[in-house]
Order: structure tokens, then C-alpha cells, then sequence
């Protein structure tokens, strides 16, 4: 097992975790709380990562916070759910987290800083134990002043971090609020240190066990020693254009959700340097993205209007799948992408869909990813599809508008579909006619919310090798991870939910 060579150690700790989005920082919130002392190493400038921008969603089941909003979930139907989803692959790491997630959820909210309340939102798939109002939760958000100087250093929602605007007035929300409250937990435990600019490159490898991290910094390389454990949450590959490639994973790396540099597998690199094992890497958490005049793509989901087209001119999916779901429509058959959401102008030149970050049609009309014309016909010519076939997909969906019936696929039969349908009168609220010229089309890519490919663990996080032998002092949660949930993406909150119970889980293990 080759790692860096034996070191003479800059700074020591009980554990080192990479990484700072909300796997990682309940790891290290869990670490220090244990009386572990314990630095979070971030690689870019802010904390919080792909998680600050989050709406932060959790899917943990059968937790004290469902209850308190009398939602009857328990861990037998989320049992139930998961498994008619996933089969019995990874059965043992799915009883892990079902058996652990209400004590995740339960350790974090004994922190004065930490507070959750419900939010109803359906789990992505019909299945046996589905909940129609979710399993999720999110954080309630949080004053800035409570965090002091801290607050400067979480990452900024994505449309500001991405003009680098800063945070702008208000109290943290959502992945900021997680991030924030979960910093501030693991700062007031006094054995918590963050170094941000701090990029774990290497792992320390002494008779078997990994001691340490080697991590480079503005100043040069440092080397710091993890007595009981490295836990790698360090997001996925998504940003890595040669690694994508490498594993096939469809879209691109300028079109993935993730802060610019920030997740380039450094830590999945390091850790297979040294014999780990490494899973579902052609993975990645689906989503369609709307085309930005910056060359990037804007994360869209809940279509409330609208229908999508692909370069036949045919719309191939209902529009109001969840995100994942759609996004693996648009690669399952060549010709798809890109695709075009048609929509008219009774929304007022705004996109029938939420989408981050948004951008202003005037902007994209003149960017050219937005294209606007009085007749389907010329919007046809403008986007490359055939007249005709616009024009009869249009007239057909119109139909089903008026019938409230999607005979092709079904749209607005589901309670998720309705979930995020505007207030009709309309037979079916989820087939809004297009009828009001003039019209737009929006250029669509595949976009992804991180990849979900990465080390083999086992149910306590710890790194597998090939042969599927644990590698001392070694764990990883988070999308650094390959994800206990396989190819589907249950419900509204599982990437963090899941990174969060498996830090926890691993660091429980290191402190055993
Ligand atoms: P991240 O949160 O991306 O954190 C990784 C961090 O590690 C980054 O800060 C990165 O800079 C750092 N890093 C990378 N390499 C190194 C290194 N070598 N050394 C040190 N640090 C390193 N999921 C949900 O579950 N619920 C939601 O509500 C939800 N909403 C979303 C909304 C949006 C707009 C987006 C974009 C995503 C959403 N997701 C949601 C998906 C979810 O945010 C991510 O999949 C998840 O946060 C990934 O967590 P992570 O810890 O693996 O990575």
C-alpha cells in the first residue's frame, strides 16, 4: 500500500476530514462533540460546497422532526420503499442508514445551533411505501450575526457565488443555513479547526493504516497526522472534464451544479493511489439544465408549463418527472439532447420552471440560448427541428391539455407532478396549452447535481479495497463515496441525507 512517505508531521489531530459540505461537517461535528480533535480541510476559499447551494433537503425517515410535524413515517416503510426501488443491492449499507438516520437526526438537533423543521415535498418514485409528504426536512434558516465572522466564509447561493456577489442582506437559507449551523455546532465544541484553501492531495500510509493527510495550501504542502481516522467528503468528480471522460459520464463538467474547481476527485484519486476500490462511476445525480449564455447550465425542475422536444421535434418524457428521473430520459436514447423546452408567452417571457441560477429572457434571446418567434413554424427553423413536427407535437399536447388526459406520457398523473403545478382550472394543471405567441424555446443539456461514483464502503463508511478488505483509518461519505442508492435517486434530500449518516457512522467507528 504505496502512500506518501513516512512524514514529519506539521500539525496532529484525532481526525481529518476533507472536505466542508454537510457530510462532511456532520462528521466533523460528530468528531469534535466526541471530544475528537478535528480539522476540516476545504480546498477553495468558502465552506459548504455543492451542498451551500442546496436547498437542503434531508431524507432521513422515522425521524423526531416528522413527528413533531405528525407526518406517520417510520423506518418499516422506508424500508419498504427503498427496497422495492433498490432490490438488495447494497442491503447492508441501506439497513445502516435506515436503523441510523433518526439518530443523526436526533444527535444534531441536541445542539442549540441546530434546528430543523418539515417540508413536504413527495418522494421521487411510485413505489410500495412512497410518502406523499416526504421524509425530508430542512434547517430552519439562520441569522448571520449568529455566526459572526464565520458567515463570510460559507459559500453564497449559487446565482451570487457565481457573479461573485457576495451574500447580500437577509439571514442564511437553506444549504447556506445547513452549512452555517452545522459550522457553528462544530466551532462552539472548542476542538474544531478549519483551514480553508486546503487541498488534500496525498494520504499517509504507515504499516497498512492511514495516519494522515498530505494537503497543498497557498504556503505548500503540509502534512497532518489523523490519529483515529481520514474521512474523505470531498464531493464527487463532476468538475473534472479528463476523469468524466475517463468513466464515461455524460454531460460536462461546465455544465455540472458544482462550485467552479472545487470537486475534481482529488480525494477519490488519492485514496485508489493507495488500493481503494471504486464503484458506479459512471454515475452522477441527474438533472436537465437550462443552457446559460455563460456556456454553463442552470440546475431546472418543477415544470409548470411548457413541453419538451427533442431534435425530432417529439417530445420523448413527461416534463414533470422528478429531475434524475428526466435527466436519465435524456440520455436513454441517442438524439435527445440538446433539447428545447417550448413554451409561449403567457408566462411572460419567464421560463414555466424553477431554475438556478435564472437568468433574464433578454439575456438569453441575446446570447442565442433562448430563441423567440411568432409562428412554431419559424421557431422550428431557429432551433433546427422540423416544422411539421412541432407543429403537430404542439397540436397533439393541446389536445391533452383539453382533455386533462397526456396520452403519451402520462404528465400530471403523478402527486409529484402536481406538486409544482400552478393553480388551474384546467382539467389536468400539469398541460398548460400553447397557445399565446409569441414563442420560445430553451435550449436543455444534461446536468448533474455531482457524481454519485466513488470509493467502495462499507456500512460504516470505511474504504474497501478490491478485495473488498476495509483500509485502516480510512472512510468516506458524501458523493467522494459510491452512493448506497445505485442508479435511482429515492427522494428530495437523499444526497445529503446519505452523506450525513455515513460521516456520522464512519466517525462513530473511528472513536470505537
Ligand atoms: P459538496 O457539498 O460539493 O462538498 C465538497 C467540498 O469538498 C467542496 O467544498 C469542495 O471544494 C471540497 N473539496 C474538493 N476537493 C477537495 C480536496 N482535495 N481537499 C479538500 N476539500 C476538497 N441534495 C439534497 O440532498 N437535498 C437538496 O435539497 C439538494 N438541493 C440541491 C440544489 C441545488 C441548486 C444543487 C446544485 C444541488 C442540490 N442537491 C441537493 C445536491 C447536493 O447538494 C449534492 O449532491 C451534495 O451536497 C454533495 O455533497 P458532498 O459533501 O459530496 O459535496
Amino acid at each position: 500500500m504505496p502512500g506518501a512517505p513516512t512524514p514529519a508531521w506539521d500539525d496532529e489531530y484525532d481526525v481529518v476530514v476533507a472536505g466542508s459540505g454537510a457530510g462532511a461537517l456532520t462528521g466533523a461535528l460528530t468528531a469534535a462533540a466526541g471530544g475528537l480533535r478535528t480539522v476540516v480541510l476545504e480546498k477553495t476559499a468558502l465552506l459548504g460546497g455543492t451542498s451551500a447551494y442546496s436547498g437542503a433537503a434531508v431524507w432521513l425517515p422515522g425521524t423526531q422532526v416528522q413527528r413533531r410535524a405528525g407526518i406517520g413515517d417510520s423506518t418499516e416503510s422506508a424500508r419498504v420503499y427503498l427496497t422495492a426501488l433498490l432490490g438488495e443491492a447494497e442491503a447492508d449499507r441501506r439497513e445502516a442508514f435506515l436503523a441510523t438516520a433518526p439518530e443523526v437526526a436526533e444527535f444534531l438537533e441536541r445542539d442549540p445551533a441546530i434546528e430543523f423543521e418539515s417540508r413536504a415535498f413527495p418522494d421521487y418514485f411510485p413505489a410500495p411505501g412512497r410518502l406523499d409528504a416526504g421524509r425530508s426536512f430542512v434547517p430552519l434558516d439562520l441569522p448571520a450575526e449568529r455566526l459572526g465572522d464565520l458567515a463570510a466564509l460559507v459559500r453564497p447561493p449559487v446565482d451570487r457565488d457565481r457573479d461573485g456577489r457576495g451574500h447580500g442582506e437577509g439571514p442564511l437559507s437553506a444549504g447556506r443555513a445547513l452549512i452555517g449551523r452545522l459550522l457553528l455546532a462544530f466551532v462552539n465544541t472548542g476542538n474544531g479547526a478549519v483551514r480553508t484553501g486546503a487541498a488534500l492531495t496525498r494520504l499517509v500510509v504507515e504499516d497498512g493504516r492511514v495516519t494522515g493527510v498530505e494537503a497543498a495550501t497557498a504556503t505548500g504542502a503540509v502534512r497532518l497526522r489523523a490519529r483515529e481516522g481520514v474521512l474523505l467528503a470531498a464531493g464527487g468528480f463532476e468538475g473534472d472534464a479528463k476523469m468524466r471522460a475517463a468513466h464515461g459520464v455524460p454531460g460536462t463538467a461546465e455544465w455540472s451544479m458544482a462550485p467552479a474547481g472545487a470537486n475534481t476527485g482529488d480525494p477519490i484519486r488519492a485514496a485508489a493511489a493507495i488500493g481503494a476500490a471504486t464503484g458506479l462511476m459512471g454515475e452522477a445525480w441527474w438533472c436537465p439544465g437550462v443552457a446559460l449564455p455563460d456556456g454553463r447550465a442552470a440546475f431546472t425542475l418543477g415544470f409548470h408549463g411548457g413541453l419538451m422536444v427533442d431534435a425530432s421535434g417529439r417530445r420523448f418524457a413527461n416534463e414533470s418527472l422528478p429531475y434524475d428521473r428526466m435527466g436519465r430520459e435524456m440520455i436513454a436514447e441517442p438524439g435527445r439532447m440538446p433539447a428545447h423546452l417550448i413554451f409561449d408567452s403567457r408566462f411572460g417571457g419567464r421560463l414555466p420552471a424553477i431554475s438556478l441560477p435564472g437568468r433574464r429572457a433578454e439575456e438569453h434571446l441575446e446570447a442565442g440560448t433562448w430563441v423567440r418567434a411568432g409562428t412554431l413554424e419559424e421557431l422550428a427553423e431557429l432551433i433546427g427541428v422540423p416544422r411539421e413536427a412541432l407543429r403537430h407535437t404542439v397540436e397533439r399536447f393541446n389536445g391533452f391539455a383539453a382533455t386533462g388526459v397526456d396520452e403519451d406520457f402520462h404528465r400530471g398523473e403523478d402527486p409529484y407532478d402536481r406538486f409544482f403545478a400552478g393553480q388551474s382550472e384546467a382539467p389536468n394543471p400539469c398541460l398548460v396549452p400553447l397557445d399565446t405567441p409569441p414563442y420560445y424555446a430553451a435550449r436543455v443539456v444534461l446536468s448533474d447535481l455531482g457524481t454519485k461514483g466513488g470509493l467502495r464502503t462499507d456500512p460504516d463508511g470505511r474504504v474497501l479495497t478490491g478485495d473488498g478488505r476495509p483500509i485502516p483509518g480510512l472512510y468516506a461519505a458524501g458523493n467522494t463515496s459510491a452512493s448506497f442508492s445505485g442508479r435511482r435517486y429515492p427522494g428530495p434530500g437523499v444526497p445529503i441525507g446519505s452523506a450525513m449518516v455515513f460521516a456520522y457512522r464512519a466517525v462513530k467507528d473511528m472513536a470505537r
